[in-house]
This record gives structure tokens, C-alpha cells and sequence, in this order.
């Protein structure tokens, strides 16, 4: 491996379907089917540029630590916390959705005090508190919408796209916090120590994002 090799952290699931179609119009393809492997270290068709397949919250932990030199993560990751110390370059403008509240169809909200739950527990408290509302959060990993239906919560934090989800649980939207999309982030020393490279990786996907839609 030089000194110039490049490392991109990818974030599996949904928006890896979406980002292959980007680089590989960026002139990177992984060296084998990225999606069906089980691997999680990928050579590509470029010497130089190699790829990780990670859950989406540990793509900014390894760019801060430049382990990979740049990643790609859901807006709502980088809101949450992992933000901090990277540089976010490029909107991607993929696996675009929204961070919302819901709670159910119908309930008005409580008076006073009322409980959030979510895994998006950092977002959640700073909206909250934008809001002058008082609020205990409750942090879950999955299955938010359950939440409301069982009377752990008055409403949920999260990711809303078509909606199917929230209707088939019998909760409605509320706020939008952000719109979500994907972005680029890059360690702030791959940055200066492997300028061209980096750059140059940049300016590619930066030409394929505005390119218009074939
Ligand atoms: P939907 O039923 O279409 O509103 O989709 C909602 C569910 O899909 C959410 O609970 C999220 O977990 C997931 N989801 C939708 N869009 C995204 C995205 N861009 N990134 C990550 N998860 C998503």
C-alpha cells in the first residue's frame, strides 16, 4: 500500500445501494461484488483506492481517526454527534429522507413534560430544548415506532421517508427536524497530507453529483 492510497469508508444497507452507482461513475468499482460478499475490506479497480463496508455511526469514527480518509454517512449520523473534526465536502444528495417527529394519529400533545423516544438521543434533546419543550428522552436502537403504540413515549425521533412505516403503526408525522441526504466527509490530515489524491477524488464525485440525471 503507498502512501497515497486511499481508504473510503462506505455505509452499508441502503445508502451503499446508492453509492456504488456514484463511484463507479467516479471510476471506482470494488474488485468483487461489494453487496453480496461478506467482507468488509475491498480492493477496487484503481491501485490506489481501496473501500470499507461499516455501519453508518462508525464511518465518522474511522475518517476521525484516519483510518479511512474520507467516508460516506447519512446527514442524520454527522447531526447526531460524529460530526465533530471532519470536513463535510459534498452533499451527495442520496438516500434522502427525513428526521421527524410522529407521535399517534390523532393525540394531542401532553402539557408540560412529555417523553421522547429515540435512537437519535443527542437531536432529539437539542430540538427539544429549541423548542422551550421539557422533555425526558429514552435512547432505543430499533422498532421506535413501537414506542407511542405501547405508551413508553409520546413521540419518536426519526427517519421518515415514504411515511409507510409511521402510518402501518398508527402514528402520524409532526416536525421536521432536517432533511437527510448523504455526504461526503474527509479527515482533515488526509486532506493536507494527500492533497492531490484527495482532491482529485473530490472534484470527481463533486462532477457525477451535478452531473444531471441520465
Ligand atoms: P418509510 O416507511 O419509507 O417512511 O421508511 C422509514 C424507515 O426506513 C425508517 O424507520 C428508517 O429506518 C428507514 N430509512 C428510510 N430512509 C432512510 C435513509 N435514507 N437512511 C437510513 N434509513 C432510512
Amino acid at each position: 500500500m503507498s502512501r497515497d492510497t486511499i481508504t473510503i469508508a462506505l455505509t452499508k444497507g441502503r445508502i451503499l445501494k446508492e453509492t456504488l452507482p456514484l463511484l463507479a461513475a467516479a471510476g471506482i468499482e470494488p474488485a468483487e461484488d461489494i453487496q453480496t460478499s461478506r467482507k468488509l475490506l475491498f480492493a477496487s479497480n484503481r491501485d490506489q483506492v481501496r473501500l470499507l463496508v461499516l455501519r453508518g455511526s462508525d464511518v465518522p469514527t474511522y475518517v476521525r481517526h484516519g483510518v479511512a480518509d474520507m467516508g460516506i454517512a447519512g446527514k442524520d449520523i454527522l447531526l447526531e454527534n460524529n460530526g465533530a473534526g471532519l470536513y463535510e465536502l459534498l452533499d451527495l444528495g442520496i438516500a434522502r429522507c427525513r428526521l421527524m417527529t410522529a407521535g399517534l394519529v390523532g393525540q394531542a400533545q401532553p402539557v408540560g413534560r412529555i417523553v421522547v423516544a429515540t435512537k437519535f438521543v443527542n437531536i432529539a434533546r437539542r430540538f427539544m430544548a429549541e423548542r422551550g419543550q421539557q422533555a425526558d428522552i429514552v435512547k432505543l436502537y430499533g422498532a421506535m415506532e413501537l414506542a407511542p403504540l405501547m405508551g413508553l413515549a409520546d413521540l419518536i425521533v426519526d427517519i421518515v421517508d415514504s411515511g409507510n412505516t409511521l402510518k402501518a403503526n398508527g402514528l402520524e408525522p409532526r416536525e421536521l427536524i432536517a432533511g437527510i441526504s448523504s455526504r461526503l466527509v474527509v479527515n482533515r490530515a488526509s486532506l493536507k497530507m494527500k492533497h492531490q489524491p484527495v482532491q482529485a477524488l473530490v472534484e470527481s464525485l463533486a462532477a457525477v453529483v451535478a452531473a444531471p440525471a441520465p
